[in-house]
């Protein structure tokens, strides 16, 4: 039993969705294109699972949320996929690929073969086995990555609302969730390793600001610490957390966020991998010519970084690494992806961006008590990183251009006094100097043009 394409994607996430609206506007043909997916949804976009699903007024549900609307682009509902004649296989596993024969092999026995195979299959959730705990599996232990954990949040939330709720994990997926369990009127203590929050990106300033944040909302902090072991009752459920230093939390639910695995497993004796992605070249091609690597099991040149290699597990990147591998399969000429790393979370009534790279010197700014603050990270004497909490889309627009442009900082003590206005300037003056070349680049071409209309006519009067 088999089936044959032009192009299969392998995974139905985010990158999925966008590679698919990509194939659609650069016009491929119909039952070309198969899209095999274990997930029973279409592509979605996934951020949406610890922000608006988990409220617990008007929550965002499927279709609102179907990819591209994430880029304020097409919703893709199901009828999509039938009215452009892509073939959307759902709830569906691919237990084996080989790569020499071009074929793929579902858990049904179903063989699929290509001619060009993108794989998109994403990351997992880290489990606590992982780690070497045991109780993953008890009926109060939540992850979240799929709909599937967030409908199971979501019941458990209600089922135990005014209850103790523990988040493993300080990572974005522990902060969205306790920002969520909180808003739904849950005790919620934090247990992580680390001395703050986020400490893969924030300083401890950033950190302190959040973290004083989430305390004024109830949360408690167990920061250098970790879950030892889970104390269950007869039925197996967790009656309460254990952490190393002998901690006793109880808890009503469980959620654990220790970060994530791309699922590259298909793949790691056939294809190139690095930085525990399947490595790829700046069109996403991977070691194989005819097999391309998107979004987060993707290990791509990142061309700000002077093209080192990177495996980024955000969502911007997984949108545009997608198109990108499309554009250069379709049209042969994309070029080499130009990609400004980009990240951002939204809790409460807080919403942060940031753009680059966070190495280097850190210069915060702005008022940390209020809310109204950012950063910017300096290399080599330029700015490599920003970030700002609660900038408006020209804010965070001009933030991601001094990053884009590395603009040169010569003076520290005025970056820091000027802070957002650093950006905002040095943007504008970017944009005017952009508009005085694209004038005269004009006014050069119409200098042009006068003179060979002058010339010609003189000749045709000769
Ligand atoms: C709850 C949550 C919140 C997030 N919030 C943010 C955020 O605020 N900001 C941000 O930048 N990023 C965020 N992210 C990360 C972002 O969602 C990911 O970077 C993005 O989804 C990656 O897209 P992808 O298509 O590579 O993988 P995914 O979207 O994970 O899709 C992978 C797909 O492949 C399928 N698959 C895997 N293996 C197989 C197989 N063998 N056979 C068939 N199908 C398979 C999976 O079922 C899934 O459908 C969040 C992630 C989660 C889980």
């Amino acid at each position: 039993m088999g089936r044959d394409f032009v192009y299969v994607i392998l995974g139905g996430g985010v990158a999925a969705g966008y590679a698919a609206l990509e194939f659609v506007r650069r016009g491929v043909g119909r039952g070309e294109l198969c899209i095999i997916s274990e997930e029973s949804v279409p592509p979605y976009e996934r951020p949406a699972l610890s922000k608006g699903y988990l409220l617990p007024e008007a929550p965002a549900r499927l279709p609102t949320f179907y990819t591209c609307v994430g880029a304020n682009d097409e919703q893709l509902p199901p009828i999509w996929y039938k009215e452009h004649g892509i073939d959307l296989v759902l709830g569906t596993r691919v237990k084996s690929a080989n790569v020499q024969l071009k074929q793929l092999t579902t858990t049904t026995g179903e063989t699929i073969t290509y001619k060009i195979l993108i794989i998109a299959t994403g990351a997992r959730a880290l489990k606590l086995e992982n780690f070497g705990i045991s109780e993953s599996d008890a009926e109060n232990v939540c992850y979240l990555w799929n709909l599937t954990d967030a409908n199971r949040l979501v019941g458990l939330m209600q089922e135990y609302r005014g209850g103790n709720a523990v988040v493993i994990g300080g990572g974005y997926i522990g902060m969205e969730c306790a920002a969520a369990l909180a808003t739904n009127r849950m005790k919620v203590a934090m247990v992580f390793p680390d001395a703050y929050c986020m400490s893969r990106l924030f300083t401890p300033k950033i950190a302190d600001f959040y973290e004083s944040y989430y305390k004024s909302k109830g949360v408690i902090f167990f920061k250098r610490n970790a879950l030892a072991s889970f104390d269950n009752d007869l039925k197996g459920k967790v009656k309460a957390v254990i952490l190393k230093d002998g901690t006793h939390l109880p808890a009503d639910l469980v959620v654990v966020g220790i970060g994530i695995r791309p699922n590259t497993n298909l793949f790691e004796d056939q294809l190139q991998l690095e930085k525990g992605g399947i490595k790829v070249n700046g069109q996403m091609q991977s070691s194989d010519p005819s097999v391309y690597a998107v979004g987060d099991v993707a290990a791509f040149p990142v061309k700000q970084f002077g093209n080192e290699i990177r495996r980024l597990e955000h969502v911007d990147a997984a949108r545009k690494t997608a198109k990108h591998a499309v554009a250069a399969i379709m049209a042969r000429d994309a070029g080499d992806l130009d990609y400004l790393p980009f990240i951002y979370s939204r809790v409460f009534t807080l919403s942060w961006q940031f753009y680059g790279d966070n190495v280097g010197r850190v210069v915060h700014y702005g008022d940390f008590s209020s809310g109204n603050f950012g950063a910017y990270w300096i290399d080599k004497g330029v700015v490599v990183g920003a970030f700002l909490e609660g900038g408006n889309k020209g804010d965070n627009e001009a933030i991601a251009k001094v990053v884009r442009l590395k603009a040169t900082v010569n003076d520290i003590a005025e970056l820091q006094r000027a802070g957002l206005e650093f950006a905002l300037c040095k943007s504008q003056l970017v944009a005017k100097r952009y508009l005085r070349y694209a004038i005269a680049g004009v006014g050069v071409a119409l200098a042009i043009s006068i003179a060979y209309f002058a010339y010609g006519y003189g000749k045709s009067d000769v």
